[in-house]
Order: C-alpha cells, then structure tokens, then sequence
C-alpha cells in the first residue's frame, strides 16, 4: 500500500512516496520556483541517481501533475499507475483550534483551513492549494490532512494564554499555538520505544533544533508547553528568527530606524537569530566554522543559542517536575554534536550527564547520556513525512 505524502510552500513542494506494509521510502522529490522563471523538478527514486526535470510550473496543479508523471514514469517511477497510490497525506501548517489530530479531508475541513489563512497568511494558502490541486488530479483519492499546530492542543490555557487583554484571544484568537508539532510527536513516541517503557509514564523534553527551532514539553505522551507562540518566531533563537525578545524593542527600533510598516516583521524574521548575532550566516555549519577560527560574533552566537535551549529545558523540567528524557533532533539537533555539548554541560545537578564519545555522532538513533545520568539523553533523527503517512494510512481507513 502506498502513500503519497506532500508538503506545498509558496513555490516550492516537497514529496515523499512511502511503501506502508514496510514504511519504507520509495521515492522523494522536491519542486522549486512553481509559478517562477526556471522551474524545477529533482525527484530521487531509492538507491538510484537524481532524476531532473526542468519545465515549465505555472502553478501547483501544474507542478503536481509532473509529480504525479514522474511518480508513474516507467524509468525513474515507482508506480505502475496512479491507482497504486491508496491515499495522500498533506502537511498543513495551521489548524488554529479546530483541529487537535489529523483528519480525512472533507469541504467542511478545507472551510476551516480557509479560516485559519488568516493565522498563517504565508504557509496555509499554499497547503490549500496542494490539496486542491491533488482533488482535481486524483479525485478518487482519499486525502489526509495532518497539522503542525495539532499535537499542541493539549496544551493547558495557563501554557496558551498571553497576559494581554483577554478580548483579542476571543476576537482574534491570539495565543500560543506551537508549531513541529508532527515533529515533536513522533519523536516522542520513538524516545518511548527507545527506552522500552510506556509514554503514558514518561516525562519528555524534546528539541526540534533546525533552522527553525522549537522545545516542547511532553507529559505522559501529551504536549503542556512548546517554545513557539502564535506564529513559528517565538522561543528559542534560530537560524534567522530572533525568538523572545522584549516587544518593547519592536516599537523603539521601528521609530529609531524610521522603517516603513512591516519592516520589523521582516527583521525579525530573516534578518535576526544566529545570522543577526554573527553576521555571518544563518547555517551552523558556517557559525561553528568561524567560531572554530576564533571568530567572536561567531562564539556569541552559538553561546545565545545554547542559553535559550538550556533556559527552556529548565523551565520545561519545573514545568513537569522533573524529565525521564531529552531529544535532540533536526539539522542541528541531529549533527552539530558541538552544540549538544555546550547546551548539555554541567547540568549534573539536575541529573543530566551528556557521555562526550557517545555524543560524537551524527544522524542515528541512540543515547548519548552516560550510563549514570538520571536523566537519558538520546538522538533521535525526526520523520514528520512517515508520521503524515501512518496517520494518513489511519484516517483513510487503509489499516
Ligand atoms: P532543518 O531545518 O532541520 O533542515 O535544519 C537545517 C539546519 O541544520 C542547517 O541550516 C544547518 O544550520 C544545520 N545543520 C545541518 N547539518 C549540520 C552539521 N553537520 N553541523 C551543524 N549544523 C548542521
């Protein structure tokens, strides 16, 4: 049984088709500039070189058919034909309130993604036209919408509620929403598996550090508090994003600046993080480099990183009153074995101890805590596209 599992931007898509007897990955792509000059198709078929095809993709439909083409291509396909795909699952950015797990998509579930494009102006309009897109071309398809800010809807209000007037949580839905949330789940779930024992028993503190970054708390298998507020730029630094920061700042720059309307959004956004602290790049890669050249910005940089993931680990273990375990995961959280030491140091009084030759690895699934630590420390490599394809497989009603 296979699942085609998509995840649309503004001009780019990302697809993965996963064979779910094995959940194994068949094939994965990637589309970029749909509706821009030089449109680009570069699909991976497993164990075989990159297929590229260059056409034009005035929109998503059109960029959905050629991955739909490729997907049945006799050379570089993976299908016979299109009715071997038994299901699509959509990566939908925001579901607002509405939406606490995934669901099968019905017209009354894209009314209600279209309500929330307000909440999520840059990414829901994109997801929506993907599903719309992949109706018209499988219209016998079941389709599956899966929801970064669904796994967070358990949160308590205490967690989700920001200490402003109460009328614009009821006006305008104003509060903290997360986002990783697909994320963040699975990762959980495997740290249980990993550590042979019941998530319902577990405490957990999981570390989505990417480019964007988010840390979530997660008692007995359900999230209390995530680092990302109303929109993905609150919480800890990121490659570009400033994350906490006194709102005060917004006006006092603004006016100091002169800029024009929305430029602080911008700032903020892509301009801040690592990149606005280094002035280098907002890549760890490069940070850690010109750290390693004695580059001072460059230190700092990753210095404020580490202090916020730390900062938020101890709130989330008062939070919880205590961790059984943490996970570092994404881009940096799976490879930059240079920031897991210095966000993990000297935190034995909390019953943390990082192991630093178990700690020297990248990309795998394992502990990386010394076998005296109260608390496990493991690295756990995310795969929010085969959990949007468990659930897919659930809600279609494939299983
Ligand atoms: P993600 O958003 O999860 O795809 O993470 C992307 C980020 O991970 C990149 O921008 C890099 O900053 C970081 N990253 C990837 N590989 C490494 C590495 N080997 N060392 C340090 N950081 C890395």
């Amino acid at each position: 049984m296979k699942v085609l599992v998509i995840n649309c931007g503004s001009s780019s898509l990302k697809y993965q088709v996963l064979e779910m007897e094995d959940e194994s990955l068949l094939c994965k792509g990637l589309v970029e500039r749909i509706g821009i000059e030089g449109s680009v198709l570069k699909h991976e078929k497993a164990g075989e070189d990159k297929y590229v095809l260059q056409v034009p993709m005035d929109d998503h439909k059109d960029a959905i058919g050629h991955v739909l083409n490729t997907i049945v291509d006799p050379v570089h396909g993976v299908a016979k034909d299109m009715s071997e795909i038994s299901a699509v699952g959509h990566r939908v950015v925001h579901a607002g309130e509405k939406y606490a797990s995934s669901v099968k998509i019905t017209e009354s579930v894209m009314d209600a993604l279209e309500e929330c494009t307000d909440l999520a102006p840059l990414h829901n309009p994109p997801n929506i036209l993907g599903i719309r897109a992949c109706q018209e071309l499988m219209p016998n398809t079941p389709m599956v919408g899966v929801f970064d800010t669904a796994f967070h809807q358990t949160m308590p209000a205490e967690s989700y509620i920001y200490a402003i007037p109460y009328e614009y949580y009821e006006k305008y839905k104003v509060r903290r929403y997360g986002f990783h949330g697909t994320s963040h789940k699975y990762v959980s779930e495997r740290a249980a598996a990993m550590l042979g024992r019941p998530i319902e028993d577990l405490k957990i503190i999981t570390c989505h550090l990417g480019n964007g970054a988010s840390v979530s708390a997660i008692r007995y298998g359900k999230c209390i508090d995530t680092s990302m507020g109303f929109t993905p730029l609150e919480g800890l630094v990121m490659g570009t994003r400033s994350g906490d920061i006194d709102p005060a700042i917004v006006t006092y720059i603004r006016q100091k600046e002169n800029l024009p309307q929305g430029e602080m959004n911008n700032i903020l956004n892509k301009k801040s993080g690592v990149l606005g602290i280094s002035g280098i790049s907002s890549d760890f890669r490069d940070i850690e480099q010109a750290a390693e050249d004695g580059n001072e910005r460059a230190q700092l940089a990753q210095r404020v990183f580490a202090h916020k993931v730390r900062f938020y680990i101890g709130a989330y273990m008062a939070e919880m009153n205590g961790v059984d375990a943490i996970v570092f995961t994404a881009g940096v959280g799976e490879n930059d074995i240079g920031m897991r030491d210095i966000i993990c140091q000297d935190l034995s009084n909390l019953g943390i101890k990082m192991d630093l030759i178990r700690n020297k690895v990248r990309g795998k699934e394992t502990v990386i805590s010394s076998d005296d630590s109260k608390v496990k420390i493991l690295l756990i490599p995310t795969n929010e596209e085969l959990m949007i394809a468990r659930d897919t497989v659930e809600l279609a009603g494939l299983k």
